[in-house]
């Protein structure tokens, strides 16, 4: 399959008052594939949404680079800038805060149209509109109401006919679902697969946990303090998840039949996510991990490729400094 976004060593810092530094991307690299849907998952402030910002273009890279099909998105012309935006959407997390509450729904709808200066005809723009919300799932009945009369999934719906107004390539989805009804999740991430398959589309889905990536996401990457930590199919991943960070994640994830007797063995993290402003030196997930090694306060983990298309940086894969750690634990 072809690479549609690659991204490579992307960081983003934030300067705060009194010269303070917050390091919210740190370093990232990931490829998304054409038609595939990629998963960015981790704890809220580990920097998935501003990666998903910084591609998009709504904050400026600090370092690295960003390509779609090939083209260096921050170095393009202003041409390229605007059919290149026209290609990425967005989809927020807040379905409602993200719609303006004096616009109707097709006013909303008609927003990026108007932008972009497409679909100029009344006729056509209008029939535009009702075929988006025809294919989220909506009706033409709806075109003239306001974002407070529907519920949040139809807001969310509303959302996303919005981002597909004009005929996107690739949708970045902000935690899409994380705040509507675990009944209504579903539906969502449903519409989300649908509207991938009739229109090929390319999904980043960002979300803080691994419950429902599972089922849309062909790849996943496990976000912590700034740093992708681990990264492979989503498959793998809850088969042998190998990052001690991943392996938390997911005995998380509560079993769905109660009947089932759940023989994962909980793992709760301790302690808080530490501020991004004061990241542990080394590994920074070795505060709360419970395999920590000596080697983890002091080296920052390279990259293992484990199993083939399973990445994971953590010195446990790490031949050396595992010896170098047992032979040290051998003599105590
Ligand atoms: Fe834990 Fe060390 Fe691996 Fe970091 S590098 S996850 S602290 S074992
Ligand atoms: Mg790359």
């Amino acid at each position: 399959s072809q690479k549609l976004l690659e991204v490579n060593n992307l960081k983003k810092f934030f300067t705060l008052d009194k010269g303070k530094v917050l390091k919210a991307v740190d370093n990232v690299s990931f490829d998304i594939y054409k038609g595939e849907t990629f998963g960015l998952v981790g704890e809220s402030g580990c920097g998935k949404s501003t990666t998903g910002r910084t591609i998009i273009g709504l904050y400026e890279a600090t370092e690295g680079e960003v390509s779609y099909s090939g083209k260096n998105v921050h170095t393009l012309t202003e041409k390229e800038k605007r059919s290149f935006y026209g290609k990425m959407q967005m989809i927020f997390q807040d379905p409602y805060a993200s719609l303006n509450p004096r616009s109707t729904v097709r006013e909303i709808i008609a927003e990026p149209m108007e932008a972009h200066g497409l679909y100029k005809d009344k006729k056509d723009r209008m029939e535009r509109i009702y075929q988006l919300l025809e294919d989220v799932g909506l009706n033409r009945d709806h075109a003239n109401r306001y974002p407070h009369e529907f519920s949040g999934g139809q807001r969310q719906r509303i959302g996303i006919a919005r981002a597909l107004a004009l005929d996107p390539e690739f949708i970045i989805a902000d935690e899409p679902i994380s705040a509507l009804d675990v009944s209504v999740q579903a539906q969502i991430v449903n519409l989300l697969k649908k509207l991938q398959d009739e229109k090929g589309l390319t999904f980043l889905f960002i979300a803080h946990d691994l419950s429902m990536v599972k089922h849309i996401s062909d790849r996943i990457g496990v976000m912590y303090l700034g740093h992708i930590v681990e990264l492979t199919d989503s498959k793998e991943l809850y088969k042998k998840p190998l990052h001690p960070y991943s392996q938390a994640l997911l005995s998380a994830i509560p079993i769905p039949d109660p009947d089932v007797e759940d023989a994962r063995e909980r793992m709760i993290l301790k302690g808080e996510i530490p501020s991004a402003m004061n990241p542990p030196s080394g590994c920074v997930f070795r505060t709360r991990c419970p395999a920590a090694m000596e080697a983890c306060a002091s080296i920052g983990p390279k990259w293992h490729e484990v199993e083939e298309n399973h990445y994971v940086a953590c010195h446990l894969y790490d031949k050396t400094i595992r010896k170098d750690h047992d032979e040290v634990a051998a003599t105590k």
